[in-house]
């Protein structure tokens, strides 16, 4: 069997309602325990970024640390989490970042980038963009100055993309 982006896009599973009324939530494990889905997904990507002279992958906790490590893997870059407060035990750089209700925060550690690197961060999903913008603004304090941005899912009517740096390239396996 051939994979294609439709299989892909057929292999997420849609569950109405979950965390709470109103989300359709988009999950992606059903496509990761497809051995040749998931090799076609890290693949695609792989492809996409190999090129480009990444040095690290970020991968933001935690779903984006799946596709995240193992795209570090195949680019021969490193891997560095962005985590949610409190997790990461060295010193770290916070940013917080708006919540539809509240807000929330998101951590690096201080040594995990150097403004030399090539960076690619990655989640698994792309929403209202909120998430990848604390994460971009992340990497900039360490003064890195080439990042790229993968999602594996962009939900496009929810205009994410819009929010993000313009000077970001930003790229995603598949869109609803
Ligand atoms: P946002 O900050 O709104 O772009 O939300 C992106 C983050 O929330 C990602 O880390 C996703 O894993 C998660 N997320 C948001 N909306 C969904 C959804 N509909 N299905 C699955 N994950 C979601």
């Amino acid at each position: 069997m051939t994979v294609t982006i439709a299989d892909v896009k057929n292999s997420v599973r849609n569950i109405p309602d979950f965390p709470k009324e109103g989300i359709q939530f988009k999950d992606v494990s059903t496509a990761f325990k497809e051995k040749k889905i998931f090799k076609f997904i890290v693949s695609e990507i792989k492809s996409h970024y190999e090129d480009l002279g990444i040095t690290k992958v970020v991968g933001i906790e935690s779903r984006g640390f799946i596709l995240g490590s193992t795209l570090a893997g195949e680019l021969h870059a490193g891997f560095v989490p962005v985590r949610k407060p409190g997790k990461l035990p060295a010193e770290t750089f916070a940013q917080s970042y708006d919540l539809e209700y509240g807000s929330d925060s998101l951590e690096i550690h201080t040594d995990s980038l150097d403004k030399e690197d090539v960076v690619l961060i990655h989640d698994d999903l792309l929403a209202t963009g909120g998430t990848i913008n604390a994460a971009v603004n992340l990497v900039r304090k360490f003064g890195v100055t080439k990042i790229y941005v993968n999602f594996f899912v962009e939900l496009d009517f929810l205009k994410g993309r819009e929010r993000i740096d313009k000077n970001v390239p930003v790229w995603s396996l598949i869109h609803y």
